[in-house]
């Protein structure tokens, strides 16, 4: 069944925490303008800790609060989560088609989420939900005989553009001047990840990270992004 939420924002992250660091100046801007914003998180995040005693279920838990408290912060009503297992998504067969059944559903105008093309470094959750989110959106929302048992008659959908946080390659910049510290908050919120107090380095490496994104761009703090328009056709 599809929800009338034409024109929303639908951000796909592997793993609580990661949105809040790469664009959440950007969410908060869009939801400051009123539009919806609708965040997906994948993975059970339950391998995500150092703690040695943190037992996978209770880190589950705990992460899946963080997260909704961050997305209250940063102004976003929804979170769908779909509990696939951390650092498991390369092995999720249907992980296009689920992303697919999402984007049929909210038929979102923009749909952000990490770069799966960076070198190194590079989680596998990573690579596997940026990979299905581009699949998912072109060219599969706009091949009407891929899946049909996931389309109201014969429905298709074309997103504008696809954004990438964090991106290998970045080409486009936001102005996030006045939604940094609303941003900084909703990360403190992810206090696993963040430390509790949250570790000034961190505050630190997040302003100046800001600083270097809106260098010479006539505004003081920014986001970068790799923006990938889609076409028209398949
Ligand atoms: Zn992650």
């Amino acid at each position: 069944m599809s929800e009338n939420r034409s024109g929303c924002m639908l951000v796909v992250t592997p793993h609580p925490g990661d949105i809040e660091l790469g664009i959440g100046g950007l969410v908060a801007k869009t939801t400051k303008e009123g539009k919806d914003v609708v965040f997906v998180v994948c993975t059970d995040a339950s391998k995500g800790t150092s703690i040695v005693n943190m037992k996978p279920g209770v880190m589950s838990a705990v992460r899946e609060k963080e997260q909704l408290d961050a997305a209250s912060i940063l102004g976003v009503r929804e979170v769908v989560f779909l509990h696939h297992p951390d650092l498991g998504l390369e092995n999720v067969p249907d992980l296009t088609r689920e992303i697919l059944a999402l984007v049929l559903k909210y038929r979102p105008q923009v749909v952000v989420t990490c770069d799966p093309t960076l070198k190194y470094l590079s989680n596998p959750d990573h690579r596997a939900v940026g990979r299905a989110v581009i699949d998912a959106v072109w060219p599969f929302a706009m091949a009407v005989n891929a899946y049909p048992e996931l389309r109201e008659k014969d429905e298709t959908h074309r997103v504008d553009e696809i954004l990438l946080w964090q991106p290998a390659e970045p080409d486009y910049y936001y102005d996030i001047t006045d939604t940094f510290e609303t941003k900084l908050a909703a990360f403190k919120a992810h206090k696993t990840q963040a430390g509790d107090p949250m570790r000034p380095d961190f505050a630190k490496k997040f302003r100046d990270s800001a600083i270097n994104d809106a260098k010479d761009r006539g505004y003081e703090l920014g986001e970068k992004v790799h923006r990938i328009k889609i076409p028209e056709i398949l």
